[in-house]
């Protein structure tokens, strides 16, 4: 089975990609950030908790999110592959990943980075935010805050796979189908 991190900074295209991996290519994606908003919704106990974290534009705790990515990932061992979007987002995130991928014989193919523009995504996500009907793309200083975050906390896990000689780059800055067709070779 592939298995395949799709990274990037807010902003950058990787859900709209991994939404088109799934489809062209059987791929399954798995989105904490979907997983998290579909929680919310449902108002569970987990949405409830993850939703001040995200309100702020902050990552929600590590164990929580773990924990919630194993059991959506059990959930597709048939799939011919996966396509991590959002996750992992911390270098714990990306140690437990690793983890989880040994307890099941399984292995990170590719972590495929989606090279952008920093400038580019505020606009970007104040644009999506007229529409998602996101909290979170609506509010310029929560925008702000979670670009600080993926600086701070989540740009390291990009030499965390660095190291293990699984780092693609792309360029993400074209047009949707450009950007997927570089995407499609790093897969296929
Ligand atoms: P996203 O849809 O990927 O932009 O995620 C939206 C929000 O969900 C983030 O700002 C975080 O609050 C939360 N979230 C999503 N994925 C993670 C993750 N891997 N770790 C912690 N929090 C996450």
């Amino acid at each position: 089975m592939k298995n395949y991190i799709l990274f990037g900074p807010p902003g950058s295209g990787k859900g709209t990609q991994a939404k088109r991996l799934e489809s062209d290519y059987g791929l399954v994606q798995i989105s904490t950030g979907d997983l998290f908003r579909y929680e919310l919704g449902n108002k569970t106990e987990l949405g409830q908790l993850a939703q001040s974290y995200m309100d702020q534009g902050r990552l929600v705790p590590d164990e929580v999110t773990v924990k919630m990515l194993a059991r959506k990932y059990n959930e597709h061992r048939d799939a011919p592959g996966v396509i991590f979007d959002g996750f992992p987002r911390t270098i714990a995130q990306a140690e437990a990943l690793d983890h989880l991928m040994d307890q099941l014989d399984e292995e990170i193919t590719a972590l495929i980075s989606m090279d952008v523009d920093k400038d580019e995504l505020v606009q970007r996500l104040l644009e999506r935010g007229k529409t998602s009907g996101r909290a979170d793309d609506a509010n310029e200083e929560v925008i702000r805050t979670r670009l600080q975050v993926y600086e701070n906390e989540t740009s390291p896990v990009l030499s965390y796979y660095e190291n293990q000689g699984k780092v693609q780059r792309i360029n993400g800055m074209g047009a949707i189908n450009i950007v997927f067709q570089s995407l499609a070779a790093c897969v296929r």
